[in-house]
């Protein structure tokens, strides 16, 4: 199956009330486990990929790994410019290849974001890829990408509606309060925010920062109306955990296959477990 747009399964997902997982690629094994585990619960999902992840590992890489999991696999699974900053940058990604892009224009004014995003919608459905935009600013450290907590500010609900029905854009990513890395204590998510959202435009919203929102949270925002959730950092985790753990064993191992592999078994029970809670299982 080639990888195809977002608008495969988002409109599905929020018509039955579950969400897609987006698990960023940050190298092959990352690309590996997480198509492992997606293939194991026959779900559908979406390989994002930062500006920065781009960098590391190459567009024609990056490309070719997830086309090489969407034909291996069968699943439907979308390539997805995570954070795109600009329009050059997501038409750069469309060009080589990729399914998807989020524009985010999160750091303009609210004008500003919606003219920019509009053009790259116009860009993008004109190739069948579906857009993302954001609105407001998701506190925390991803890549190159730092907001203070402080400066993070929440979506207005009748902002975001008004976003959506000039840009029409395929879902929507609105600060409700989660954060990029990992939490210190609880996030505080605004549902209120996801409900008034959701309810009155026909796109999901996406819940950015997914890593360590305990359970109960990711359910209650499914309800909610959120569609989509982006997982990274728990994998990051994961993975440097279980290398860190096999080179403290084995202070003689050289082989990287040796701590990688044990490395790309934890992120593929971290998948699973995101997919069984997400409720994409048997979607695909
Ligand atoms: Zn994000």
């Amino acid at each position: 199956m080639p990888l195809v747009s977002m608008n495969e399964f988002l409109p599905r997902a929020k018509a039955n009330k579950f969400a897609v997982g987006q698990f960023n690629m940050n190298n092959l094994e990352f690309a590996q486990a997480i198509m492992e585990a997606a293939e194991e619960l026959k779900s559908p999902f979406i390989y994002g990929v930062s500006e920065g992840a781009l960098k590391y590992m190459g567009i024609e890489f990056t490309v070719a790994i997830a086309e090489a999991a969407a034909k291996k696999s069968g699943l439907p699974i979308a390539l997805h410019l995570d954070h795109g900053s600009s329009f050059e940058v997501a038409m750069k990604c469309i060009r080589a290849g990729f399914s998807s892009v989020m524009f985010d224009g999160s750091h303009h004014s609210f004008e500003e974001n919606i003219r920019l995003t509009k053009e790259v919608v116009k860009a993008a459905r004109a190739m069948g890829v579906s857009v993302e935009g954001e609105l407001g600013t998701i506190g925390g450290v991803e890549d190159d990408l730092s907001v203070d907590e402080a400066d993070a500010s929440l979506a207005k609900p009748e902002e975001a509606i008004r976003f959506y029905e000039e840009t029409g854009v395929d879902c929507l990513a609105i600060a409700v309060g989660t954060a990029h890395g990992m939490y210190a204590g609880e996030p505080n998510i605004r549902f209120d925010i996801i409900e008034k959202v959701a309810s009155a435009i026909p796109i999901p919203v996406v819940l950015h920062g997914g890593s360590g929102v305990p359970d109960d949270m990711i359910f209650k925002s499914i309800a909610a109306g959120v569609g989509k959730i982006n997982v990274n950092t728990e994998n990051q985790v994961a993975c440097t955990e279980a290398i860190r753990e096999a080179l403290n064993k084995d202070g003689k191992i050289y082989d990287p296959r040796k701590y990688l592999t044990p490395a790309r078994k934890a992120m593929v029970e971290v998948v699973k477990s995101k997919i069984l809670l997400f409720g994409s299982s048997n979607q695909a």
